[in-house]
């Protein structure tokens, strides 16, 4: 499983393996995972990277985090 999060320096978008304990953002901070406010769980890289690119989208559409918050 791959977590969607925001970089609690800079609020980027990010994504990581859940058992990965810490993933370096572009702007230098090192999140750890356990600490960071997730916002969305999907199954594959192919998912987190889809999601982080609607969530960084434009803003001309509105995603709901529970949409994409799938059990
Ligand atoms: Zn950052």
């Amino acid at each position: 499983m791959f977590v969607v999060f925001r970089c609690r320096k800079c609020g980027r978008f990010l994504y990581a393996d859940e058992s990965a304990k810490t993933r370096k953002c572009v702007c230098g901070h090192k999140n750890e995972l356990k600490r960071v406010k997730k916002v969305a769980r999907v199954k594959n890289e192919a998912e987190a990277s889809e999601v982080v690119r609607k969530l960084q989208g434009t803003g001309t559409e509105f995603i709901s985090l529970d949409k994409l918050r799938k059990t």
